[in-house]
């Protein structure tokens, strides 16, 4: 165990439910340690849509042993925050808000981070940075624009308005039928020949039976190629159109920080999700006392891990941390 305050046996970034379990299991095992975040705690979750509501039932999302009591079958974004909330309380952890991380380098056998506030030294790092700060950009005109949106709240500013949903995945779907429920006029541009097989099975029929009947309008195979201040143009098969428009919503996924996680050494595998290289059983990287934890370990494969089955990748850092270090 680290016995110099100014150092810490373990730094975690990311104050997402998966840093928050690993700065538990570093508390347990009486290392010392820090997360630190960027943003708020569970700044990813509170990004989500205020409405969401999460597809694993309440004790799959627990850390730490906390219940997590949901009102609902399934819990919805204010309950997590809430939750998550409570397990840092409740454990007293050790978290830096609003401090972003900006670089990382190794110096005798010492992590060195430095953030937006200060510099910190660790002898152990834990990567758990999501993936949800990254949006695919369209790279189109106009995309700059304040009515181009790349992350999606609620549905009641676009009451009455002639909104273009751009994908054809889970968030995209929703968006289309949220708004379309709640009064804006839809139109989907989608640059496959359909809706994605990986949307939830009980809300494929909804879009496709909306589309089938006009309710909502879709392109397939099409792409947007401009967008302007009342309109945007689209290449679609059967030429370019130009649609009156008052918001496009892009809802085209989200990626990690690849940049970043090359700048502290981590190496990728060369297949198509760029996924990092990291040991299975113990989560270390390529680069010494250097873990990953939680969904990016998936790279591009956004959807590989999540909070249900990323939880335990806290356990394993710890574990492997604890024998390094010799604590049984
Ligand atoms: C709409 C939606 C619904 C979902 N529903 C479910 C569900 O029902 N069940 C489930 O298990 N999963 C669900 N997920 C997935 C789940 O939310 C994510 O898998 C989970 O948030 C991953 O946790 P994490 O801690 O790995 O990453 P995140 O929660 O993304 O946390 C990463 C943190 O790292 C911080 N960060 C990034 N870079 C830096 C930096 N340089 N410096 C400092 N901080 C940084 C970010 O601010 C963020 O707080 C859902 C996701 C979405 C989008």
């Amino acid at each position: 165990m680290n016995e110099n305050p100014s150092t810490y046996d373990l730094i975690i970034i990311g104050a997402g439910p998966i840093g928050l379990a690993c700065g538990i299991e570093a508390k347990k095992a009486g290392l010392t340690y820090l997360i630190i975040d960027k943003g708020c705690l569970v700044n990813s979750i509170y990004h989500y849509p205020l409405g969401m509501t999460f597809f694993s039932t309440s004790e799959r999302l627990e850390i730490g042993g906390v219940p997590f009591i949901s009102h609902g079958p399934k819990p919805n974004r204010f309950e997590a925050l809430e939750y998550y909330r409570r397990v840092s309380m409740s454990w007293e952890l050790n978290v830096k808000l609003y401090e972003a991380v900006n670089a990382s380098f190794i110096k005798d056998g010492f992590h060195h981070v430095t953030t937006t506030k200060g510099k910190y030294a660790a002898r152990s790092l834990v990567l758990a940075l999501g993936f949800y700060d990254l949006p695919y950009l369209l790279n189109v005109p106009g995309e700059d624009l304040p009515k181009v949106k790349h992350y999606y709240d609620e549905p009641h500013p676009y009451f009455n308005q002639k909104i273009v949903v751009i994908g054809a995945a889970n968030s995209a779907v929703d968006v289309a039928l949220e708004t379309w429920r709640k009064g804006a006029e839809v139109t989907m541009v989608i640059r496959e020949s359909g809706i994605r097989d990986s949307v939830k099975y009980w809300v494929k029929p909804d879009i496709e039976n909306r589309i089938k009947e006009g309710s909502i309008k879709a392109f397939f195979n099409s792409e947007v190629l401009r967008i302007g201040e009342t309109s945007v143009d689209i290449k679609t098969p059967e030429g370019e159109k130009t649609l009156v428009n008052d918001f496009v919503l892009a809802m085209t996924g989200y990626q990690p920080p690849f940049d970043f996680m090359a700048s502290l050494g981590i190496q990728f595998h060369n297949d198509e999700f760029h996924t990092p290289v990291y040991n299975e059983e113990t989560m270390e990287t390529n680069v010494k006392n250097l873990y990953l934890a939680g969904v990016v370990c998936g790279g591009l494969k956004t959807n590989k891990w999540f909070i249900e089955n990323s939880r335990v990748h806290a356990e394993m850092v710890v574990a492997d941390l604890k024998n390094k270090i010799g604590i049984k």
